[in-house]
């Protein structure tokens, strides 16, 4: 089912980073920049990261497994009590924009400034530089590869182009692409908020966790990477927790599984690569020129 699959260490079947974005309250900035102060009540689920990163961090500490956090420049300066709490557990924490910018909705200037704006502010506040980068929203732009390449970036986890690692290459250098789906997703699972403009129906915690499962079995059975792209306040909140902790003992119960930071997968293909046992994909970015508009050749006469 996997043409290419990934040798992982140890004879594990497949890899799993249960990463979380941290955006709290840096969404409903950057949707509405004129009246964020006065959506208190859209704000205070946003701001439930408080609560909910502590919570998974809990969870991490008791199963021993040292995972990825994704957080935007700002909210790392709003709140670098709660980022200080993931970098002192030993986890890594990515870059994710600096308020949480729609990149391919910027200029290639605008996107460049936003773009070290946020690698400068989390820099900052974790004391580290990060090495990882993924695109708010999913919203990677046809420049965003070269911002990574110049500055050194190991790898991205944005994109969606495969079941396992494969290289981008863009004008300026490359980066090891490490995909997830949108079934990886929590969003589609539980997300509802007017003031955002999501509605999506409310699961119960096993419902969502059956649609994530799956695509964990899958992996498992194949040599795949399974990589969770959650929310500390959608799935960090109580129920939804105490079923990822299950989730957590399963994974353990069944074995073969290589529980790592997006870091970690990263150099471990990246030695691949260099030692010749793993030839990835290579994919070029943007993928096509600009096209014509067809509705710009309208027939005259
Ligand atoms: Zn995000």
């Amino acid at each position: 089912m996997i043409e290419n699959p990934v040798k992982w260490p140890n004879g594990a079947r497949c890899a799993v980073a249960i990463t979380f974005d941290m955006d709290s309250d840096s969404l409903i900035h950057y949707a509405h920049p004129q009246t964020a102060d006065t959506k208190i009540g859209t704000a205070s689920w946003l701001r439930y990261d408080r609560v909910g990163v502590p919570r998974i961090l809990n969870l991490y500490k008791k199963y021993g497994l040292k995972q990825t956090f994704f957080v935007p420049g700002w909210t790392a300066e709003q709140y670098p009590d709660i980022v200080g709490r993931i970098v002192d557990g030993g986890h890594e924490v990515g870059m994710h924009g600096y308020l949480h910018e729609r990149f391919d909705s910027l200029s290639a200037e605008m996107e460049d400034y936003w773009f070290m704006r946020g690698l400068d502010a989390l820099t900052k506040v974790t004391g580290v530089r990060p090495r990882g980068f993924r695109a708010p929203s999913y919203r990677f732009s046809k420049n965003t590869l070269n911002y990574l390449a110049r500055e050194g970036f190991t790898y991205d986890s944005s994109l969606m182009g495969d079941d396992v690692p494969y290289i981008i290459e863009g004008d300026r250098g490359s980066v090891i692409e490490l995909p997830t789906d949108w079934a990886m997703d929590d969003w589609p699972q539980f997300t509802v908020n007017s003031d955002l403009g999501y509605a999506m129906q409310v699961n119960s915690p096993d419902r969502a966790m059956d649609v994530f499962m799956a695509e964990f079995e899958a992996a498992w059975e194949y040599g795949g990477l399974w990589v969770s792209v959650w929310h500390p306040f959608v799935m960090g909140r109580l129920a939804r927790c105490m079923r990822m902790e299950k989730m957590i003992q399963t994974m353990l119960e069944k074995g073969g599984v290589w529980f790592a930071t997006l870091g970690e997968i990263a150099d471990h293909v990246d030695r691949l690569i260099k030692s010749g046992e793993y030839v990835p994909y290579r994919e070029r970015i943007p993928y096509h020129g600009a096209t014509a508009d067809p509705r710009s050749h309208l027939p005259r006469g």
